[in-house]
């Protein structure tokens, strides 16, 4: 028997026995658990034992994401909108084209970017391309902020916030820039996030072929009460809503970004690491250590096989040691210490803005060249572990660098 909680009278309510379903206002999450008869039992009438109330088996608890579909969206709520693409890069390309094989007309799409290949790219794929960002942000109904996100503040309130429309509908693909309130927005306008959760490339070669790929949506401002059908319609235009879009926040979307970059990813940076040194101190050479660990692609078929199968699932296609090893392994481990550690980077580093603010003083430095760069430091310090050296004389010796 799991854990359980009393049912709240409103939460009974919205009762459709057994498995009851709750719509909370305040997420664009659907909830959904089971429902156990609880209470003191006793007989009813016809001498069948009953309880006289519910509970939540919070065994069963799970919050599940609205999706929204092709058929969720209305495409005619874009007609006669401007729509101007700020960058050409990597979505900037991908999503321009793919709303424009949606329907909308070639003249109501500007590219906004500066006199360079970005423009020139656009101008050979038929686009109408404006340079100067005044003229483009004074006729946009929509405006797509696709450029990088340490860029866009600067770009888009010097040149774009008091320029546009009241009426605008503003769309990020990151949450990033909103989550930290660092773009300046007037309370009429629309605020909104689609983000592909895909490289751009993708983005395009799934919508040629006819299929979706997966995608966060969400108003974060609804300056005029059409926030949220907008989203659709756009999402729809560049092919988002096909397999279906996911209701999302920029709040959750910068918190598993910023948390798989600050937690995850370095721990698993750090176990590759150590893993290296202990094998490399028990005799192991750099050559079958760094094809045992990643160059053999191993760790990349191992990911695809979870996308595929299932994170879990996929361990059935390894040996029985293997298999044995990983689950038992796994198990006796004691997640505490790591969880203990993961709360505090996405609390007290992420969610709380320490990490943007401390990001912030460096972000001009990241132009620089050489030593002055931080990240160049970053990346030579990082060399200097055993895994470091040790690839790097193996690609040497292979000639792969
Ligand atoms: P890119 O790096 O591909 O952006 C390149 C575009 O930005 C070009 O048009 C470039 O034009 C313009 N640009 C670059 N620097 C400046 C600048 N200083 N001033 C003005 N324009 C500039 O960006 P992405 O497409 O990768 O990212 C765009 C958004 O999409 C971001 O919010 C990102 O988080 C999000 N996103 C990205 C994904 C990805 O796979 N990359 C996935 C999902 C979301 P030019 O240099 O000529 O001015």
């Amino acid at each position: 028997m799991g854990p359980q909680m009393p049912v709240t009278s409103a939460a009974m309510e919205h009762q459709t026995s057994p498995e009851r379903i709750l719509m909370s206002p305040l997420l664009p999450q659907v909830i959904i658990c089971d429902l156990r008869p609880a209470g003191p039992r006793h007989r009813d009438a016809d001498g069948r034992t009953v309880r006289d109330g519910f509970a939540l088996d919070l065994t069963s608890f799970c919050v599940m994401a609205k999706i929204y579909y092709d058929s969720d969206a209305d495409l005619s709520l874009l007609k006669d909108k401007t729509i101007v693409f700020l960058g050409f890069g990597n979505q900037g390309a991908a999503q321009a084209q793919n709303l424009r094989d949606s329907g909308i007309p070639n003249e109501k799409i500007i590219v906004a970017n500066r006199d360079d290949h970005y423009a020139a790219d656009a101008k050979s794929k038929g686009f109408n391309v404006e340079h100067d960002y005044s003229k483009a942000a004074e006729v946009a109904d929509v405006v797509f902020l696709l450029i990088p996100d340490q860029v866009q503040p600067r770009v888009f309130n010097e040149h774009f916030s008091s320029r546009l429309k009241d009426s605008a509908t503003i769309v990020v693909a990151s949450g990033y820039n909103v989550f930290y309130e660092l773009l300046q927005f007037k309370p009429s306008q629309d605020v909104v996030m689609v983000a592909p959760r895909m490289i751009g490339s993708s983005v395009r070669s799934l919508y040629v072929k006819g299929k979706g790929f997966p995608c966060f949506v969400s108003v974060e401002q609804n300056g005029t009460g059409n926030g949220m059908p907008i989203t659709l319609a756009l999402s729809r235009a560049i092919g988002a809503t096909k397999t279906g879009a996911i209701a999302s926040s920029v709040r959750e979307e910068t918190a598993m970004d910023l948390f798989a970059e600050q937690a995850l990813w370095p721990n698993i940076i750090m176990l590759f690491r150590e893993a290296y040194s202990v094998l490399k101190e028990a005799g192991c050479s750099d050559e079958a250590l760094v094809y045992e660990m990643w160059m053999s692609k191993e760790p990349a078929e191992i990911f695809e096989a979870a996308a595929e199968e299932g994170f879990i699932q996929q361990l059935k296609h390894h040996s029985s040691v293997s298999q044995f090893g990983q689950l038992s392994g796994a198990l006796k481990l004691d997640g505490s210490n790591i969880r203990a550690h993961f709360k505090e980077i996405l609390y007290n580093q992420v969610l709380n803005g320490k990490f943007q603010k401390e990001f912030s003083k460096i972000e001009e430095d990241l132009e620089k060249e050489g030593d002055a760069n931080p990240l160049n430091q970053l990346y030579t310090k990082s060399e200097e572990s055993e895994l470091g050296q040790g690839e790097k004389r193996v690609r040497a010796r292979l000639g792969l660098s």
